[in-house]
């Protein structure tokens, strides 16, 4: 057993069973939190599925990606996307990687097409105004098989990540971060639920005959500064429903 509180290994469990009860996570993806009495340390499960993970599964990485498991059992090879997000932004006291599908469109366009990822719903409106999309071609060329694998890569996804709650990784997924489990949480769900709406609009927009720019309108910078400051006061009664629901998982 790692050396962290009981109620936050519980939550950080939870929130495994959460984001694949929600469909933010299948057989792959994962979460960590930074663990609060040594923070340059973070707790993440072993490499398994998220939906699976019990608190003997929990093991505890440092912030250069090395596991510190007295079973000496591994985690995800691509756990370097939590280690250099920690290093990078102290702020950050979880981090979530998936491969939610309704995200993998929009890592696609191109950096100036009007059709990439904005907040349409006040749900999402930490999103803010510019959601980067790191081009891991621009780290390790065009043959590898897209993974963060390395310390480097996840510093790069980082420097990508900016200050942002939210990063897509074209052609694979997309980072969450947030100050705490729940928040990391309900950004990760809501930003996949944000792709849906966004996509249903852009479909409406073309089928209507107004596709180009301007035909949508997104929240304004403002807008979305104020819709995620009122959610960030009531993360916890989405995180009670999500839980009810996840604690129905035949495990
Ligand atoms: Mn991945």
């Amino acid at each position: 057993m790692v050396s962290a509180d009981t109620a936050l290994i519980d939550d950080l469990v939870t929130a495994n069973h959460i984001l694949f009860t929600e469909g933010v996570v299948d057989g792959f993806g994962h979460i960590s939190v930074r663990n609060p009495g040594h923070p340059e340390r973070f707790l993440i499960a072993r490499s398994m599925a998220p939906g699976l993970v019990t608190a003997a599964d929990i093991v505890e990485c440092d912030l250069q990606g090395q596991v510190h498991d007295a079973q000496g059992r591994r985690s995800y090879v691509e756990r370097f996307i939590h280690s250099a997000i920690y290093a990078a932004r102290p702020e950050v006291h979880s981090v979530i990687h998936s491969h939610s599908p309704a995200i993998i469109p929009f890592g696609l366009l191109r950096e100036g097409s009007h059709a990439r990822l904005r907040p349409v719903c006040h749900m999402s409106g930490f999103l803010g105004s510019r959601t980067p999309v790191f081009e891991i071609r621009h780290s390790v060329g065009d043959d590898s098989d897209l993974l963060i694998r390395s310390q480097a890569l996840g510093l790069a996804l980082a420097q990508s990540l900016g200050g942002n709650a939210v990063a897509l990784m074209r052609g694979h997924g997309s980072v969450t971060v947030g100050y705490s489990i729940q928040q990391a949480v309900f950004r990760a769900i809501y930003t996949e639920g944000n792709a849906r709406l966004q996509m249903q609009a852009l479909q409406l927009a073309g089928a209507a005959g107004d596709a180009g720019a301007g035909s949508i309108s997104y929240l304004s910078e403002a807008e979305s500064q104020s819709a995620s400051a009122m959610n960030d006061e009531h993360l916890d009664r989405p995180w009670q429903l999500w839980k009810q629901r996840a604690q129905g998982l035949a495990l």
